[in-house]
C-alpha cells in the first residue's frame, strides 16, 4: 500500500477483531467453493492483530466449528474449558455465593480465552485463503459516490499538531470497494459517522454502553485453576450502578480480573477505573491475586443496548458486523460469538453479491434476514428489554426483568426505550448522594502492589502515539466545554476516563481548563459516549498508535 493512491478491491474490511476476521475467511471460503477468485483487503490500525483487541474472556466455542469446518476445538488457541462457573454477591468485607446460575450466564462447555491470541490465530487462517491484511493503518474516512459507499481512505500521516504537513506528510490510500465491510467494534469512528449520515438508527433505541477494565496478573501456583469463573455482583458499585466483576483463570498460574461498569451512571465523578481497584481490595477478589505480579491493562467500552438498539445493517455496496452493529448479548457479557457469526453472514451475503454483480442494498439487505432468522437474534431478542429495566437501578431492575423471563421478554411495559449515556449524568449541584472521592474516602491511596493509579496501569498497556498529529480528541464546543463540563459537572472528562487522557488545570488567569494527553489513550471511546453535552469526538490517530496489548 506504499505509493499507491488509489487501491481497487472487491471488498474492504475494516478491523481486524473477531467479527472483521471471520467476515474474512468465512467469505474467502465461500467464493473458492464456488469457483471464484476476489479480492479481500483487511485493514487494522493496531500495530499487529490484536493489539487494539480487549475482552473478558470466556467464549462460546460453537460458532468456530461452522467457521472453520473440520477444525478440532483443541487446535483454537482457548485458554481452557470452565470448569468452576460462580456468581458471588460482594459487600465490603463479605461474599455470598448464589447458589443457582442467574438465566444466561451458564458458562460450563465455554473456554477463557485471550482475544487477542485468538484474533492471531485467525489471522493466520484468513492469510491462508489469500486475504491480504494490512495491519497499522487506521481508515479515517468513508469514500462516497452519489451519496453512495465506494470504499474508504486510510488516515493522511505526517502532520502537525496544527494539521501543518512536514517533510515526511504521507497522504493516506484511497480504497476503493465493491464491498466494504465496517467491523470497527465499539462505538466504530466511521460506522458512527455512517449511521448518522444516512440515519440508520432511524426508530432504534439508543445504543448505551459499558466500560470495562481489565488487568492480567501472573499468579503464584495454586491460587486459581485454568477455567475457573467468577462473576460479582454488588460491592463496590451501588443499586443505582450497573455492572460487575470478573475472575477467568487461565493456563500458565494467569488470571484475568475486570470490572464492567454502565456508563448510565449518575455521579459526573465516578471513576470506573478507580472503582475496579477498590474491587480488587474486596477479600473475595484480593485473594486470588495475593503475591502475584501485574502484567498488564486495558479498558473498552462495549455496546449493550440489545436487540432494538442495533441499527440498520445494510445500505449500497456496505455492510455493518459485530459490536460496530451492536451485537453484544449483555445478560450473558458476551459479544465474540456473534461477533463472528454476523461476519459469516455478511460474508456468505458478500460472496453472493459479487458473484450476481449486485451490491446494491436491495440485494445486501438478505444479510439482515439472515441475522433474524440465524442464533443471533435467538439470543437478543428474549432479552429485548434487559438492559433498559436496570437504567432504574439493580432491584427495579431485576423485577422487570423476571417478568420479562416469564413474557418472552416483553415484560409488563412492551418495548422500553433508552438514552444516550451522556444523558444520564447528573450536573454536580444535582447529585442526591455522596460523590465518589467521598463515598470511598481513605481508599483511593493505590498501594502499587493490588492497586494501581491510572499512570501505572496505562504504563502497562504499551500505549503510545506520534507527536506530531493533530490530537485524534475533538471537543466539540470550547466555550461551552468550559461553562458546562468544567464548571456544572466538574469535568467528568477527568473521572471517566480510563486513562488519565483529561487533566483538569488552573491557567495563569485562574481559569480551569481541560488538558488532553492524547498519547495515553487507550482507544475505548468512552469520551466519544460520556462527556456531558456530547462534548467529544474521538477520531483514529495515526495507524499503529494506541495500546499494544498481548493478551488481552
Ligand atoms: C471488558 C470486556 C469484557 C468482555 N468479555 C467478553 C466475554 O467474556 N465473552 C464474549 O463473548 N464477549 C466479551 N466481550 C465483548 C467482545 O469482546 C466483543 O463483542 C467483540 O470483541 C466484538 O468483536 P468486533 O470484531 O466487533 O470488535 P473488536 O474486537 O473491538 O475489533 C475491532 C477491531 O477494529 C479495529 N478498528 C476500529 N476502528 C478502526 C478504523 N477506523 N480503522 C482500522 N481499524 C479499526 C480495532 O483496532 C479492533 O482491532 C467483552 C468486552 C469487553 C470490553
Amino acid at each position: 500500500m506504499n505509493d499507491i493512491d488509489t487501491v481497487k478491491t472487491d471488498v474492504l474490511i475494516i478491523g481486524g477483531g473477531p467479527s472483521g476476521l471471520a467476515t474474512a475467511i468465512h467469505l474467502a471460503d465461500k467464493l473458492k467453493q464456488k469457483g471464484e477468485q476476489k479480492r479481500i483487503l483487511l485493514v487494522e490500525k493496531g500495530r499487529s492483530i490484536g493489539s487494539h483487541i480487549l475482552s473478558g474472556a470466556v467464549i462460546k466455542p460453537a460458532v468456530f466449528k461452522e467457521l472453520l469446518p473440520g477444525t478440532d476445538l483443541s487446535e483454537i488457541p482457548f485458554n481452557a474449558k470452565v470448569t468452576t462457573d460462580k456468581t458471588v454477591f460482594l459487600t465490603e468485607k463479605r461474599s455470598i455465593t448464589i447458589p443457582f446460575h442467574i438465566p444466561y450466564m451458564n458458562n460450563i462447555g465455554n473456554y477463557t480465552a485471550s482475544l487477542g491470541e485468538i484474533c492471531r490465530y485467525l489471522a493466520g487462517k484468513a492469510e491462508e485463503k489469500g486475504v491480504e491484511i494490512y495491519t497499522g493503518f487506521a481508515v479515517d474516512e468513508i469514500l462516497y459516490k452519489d451519496g453512495k459507499v465506494i470504499g474508504a481512505k486510510t488516515k493522511d500521516t505526517g502532520i502537525d499538531h496544527n494539521g501543518n504537513k512536514l517533510e515526511n506528510f504521507q497522504p493516506g490510500t484511497r480504497v476503493e470497494a465493491k464491498i466494504t465491510i465496517f467491523a470497527e467494534g465499539t462505538r466504530g469512528s466511521l460506522a458512527k459517522m455512517l449511521i448518522k449520515k444516512l440515519n440508520l438508527a432511524k426508530d432504534r433505541n439508543e445504543q448505551v454502553y459499558s466500560l470495562g477494565c481489565k488487568e492480567l496478573w501472573s499468579v503464584p501456583e495454586g491460587t486459581i485453576a485454568p477455567g475457573e469463573v467468577y462473576h460479582t455482583m454488588g460491592y463496590p458499585l451501588q443499586n443505582d450502578e450497573f455492572g460487575g466483576g470478573f475472575i477467568y483463570g487461565l493456563k500458565d498460574n494467569r488470571v484475568a480480573v475486570g470490572l464492567v461498569v454502565g456508563l448510565d451512571y449518575k455521579d459526573p465523578s465516578f471513576d470506573v477505573h478507580d472503582a475496579f481497584q477498590i474491587w480488587k481490595t474486596t477479600p473475595f477478589v484480593s485473594r486470588f491475586l495475593k503475591g502475584g505480579k501485574f502484567l498488564e491493562y486495558g479498558a473498552k467500552t462495549l455496546p449493550e443496548g440489545g436487540y432494538y438498539s442495533i441499527p440498520k445493517l445494510f445500505i449500497d455496496n456496505a455492510l455493518i458486523v459485530g459490536d460496530s452493529a451492536g451485537l453484544v448479548a449483555m445478560p450473558a457479557l458476551k459479544g465474540i460469538h456473534l461477533a463472528i457469526k454476523s461476519g459469516m453472514l455478511a460474508a456468505e451475503t458478500a460472496a453472493d453479491a459479487l458473484i450476481n454483480n449486485d451490491t446494491s442494498e436491495n440485494f445486501l439487505k438478505k444479510y439482515e434476514k439472515l441475522i433474524e432468522t440465524s442464533f443471533i437474534r435467538d439470543e437478543l431478542y428474549p432479552v429485548r428489554n434487559f438492559r433498559q429495566a436496570f437504567a432504574k437501578g439493580l432491584i427495579a431492575g431485576g423485577m422487570q426483568f423476571g417478568t420479562q423471563l416469564i413474557t418472552g421478554g416483553a415484560g409488563f411495559f412492551g418495548r422500553l426505550k433508552s438514552h444516550p449515556d451522556y444523558l444520564t449524568t447528573v450536573k454536580l449541584s444535582e447529585l442526591k448522594k455522596k460523590p465518589f472521592k467521598e463515598r470511598f474516602k481513605g481508599k483511593l491511596e493505590f498501594d502499587k502492589i493490588l492497586t494501581f493509579d491510572k499512570s501505572t496501569d496505562v504504563y502497562h498497556s504499551g500505549v503510545h502515539h506520534d507527536e506530531q498529529q493533530v490530537v485524534h480528541l475533538h471537543i466539540n464546543n470550547q466555550g461551552n466545554f468550559n461553562a458546562v463540563n468544567i464548571e456544572q459537572y466538574g469535568a467528568s472528562e477527568v473521572f471517566f476516563c480510563s486513562s488519565e487522557v483529561y487533566e483538569l488545570h488552573t491557567n495563569k488567569a485562574g481559569r480551569k481548563e481541560i488538558r488532553i494527553h492524547a498519547e495515553n489513550c487507550m482507544h475505548c471511546k468512552t469520551c466519544d459516549i460520556k462527556s456531558p453535552g456530547d462534548g467529544i469526538t474521538w477520531v483514529v490517530p495515526n495507524g499503529g498508535n494506541g495500546p499494544d496489548f498481548q493478551n488481552m
